[in-house]
């Protein structure tokens, strides 16, 4: 009986079953960036009532909380928004900043949550600052490692791969409660401050969930890609 040929197809980095997955997980990423900027465009029509910017709402949140050593900036590009721990920046795109659209109040208070995050002493965001430098490491030697471990078929460098690449894994993971809390934190605050009426946190719930979908997406993709990689290596053996 001959099974050899067999056993190549199976065993080796081309055709498996876990591939399918993680090719599946590919195009949900996809879907899920899609989503997100279809709902941001849909809400981006709808002006919030108290007629705040972005960058106002963004002043108005810091202010709020008496810090006074963080400042707000104007990005290009869509949907680039994001806080910038290192230069105290909360980071604004053209589609937020000057914005007074409910979906720019949104965002513009979701990075706000990240600064309160730093201020608080989040546990989870103190944890993703520290492996930063490890993930960026991970999420661009660790295939490139394993590939060579395979062309060389030396396990043992196939395994360092595995878990240099698993830093990177685990950065997408922390990342989750981060952004889940960041925009927890932004409702609150939208409508405490009331910066948003109850119905318009409706839309910033809807906003701030397909934004966070996409990070689930990619985490989950990560581990698929993660797992399919150790079975892989374990049937090596
Ligand atoms: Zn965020």
């Amino acid at each position: 009986m001959y099974y050899g040929y067999g056993r190549g197809l199976g065993y080796g980095m081309g055709f498996d079953p876990m591939y399918i997955l993680v090719i599946i997980m590919a195009i949900l990423c996809m879907v899920a960036s899609a989503r997100v900027s279809s709902v941001y465009r849909k809400y981006a029509r709808t002006r919030s009532m108290s007629g705040l910017t972005g960058a106002q709402t963004a002043m108005e949140i810091l202010r709020r909380n008496g810090i006074t050593d963080v400042g707000i900036a104007h990005v290009s590009g869509e949907l680039t928004d994001h806080y910038d721990p290192k230069s105290r920046m909360v980071c604004l795109s053209d589609s937020t900043y000057g914005s007074n659209s409910i979906a720019a109040v949104s965002v513009a208070a979701h990075e706000c949550g990240h600064v309160l995050q730093h201020y608080t002493g989040y546990v989870p965001i103190r944890i993703r600052s520290a492996i930063v430098p490890a993930a960026n490491i991970g999420s661009k030697a660790g295939i490139p490692i394993i590939i060579l471990g395979m062309f060389l078929s030396f396990s043992p460098l196939i395994t360092i791969g595995i878990w240099v690449f698993s830093l990177a894994v685990l950065f997408q993971l922390v990342t989750l409660p981060v952004e889940f809390n960041a925009s927890h934190r932004a409702l609150i605050m939208l409508e405490e401050y009331g910066i948003l009426g109850h119905e318009e946190t409706d839309i910033t719930k809807k906003v701030l969930s397909a934004a966070a979908m996409t990070y689930v997406a990619s985490a989950a993709s990560a581990v698929l890609q993660l797992l399919r990689l150790v079975l892989l290596n374990n049937r090596r053996r």
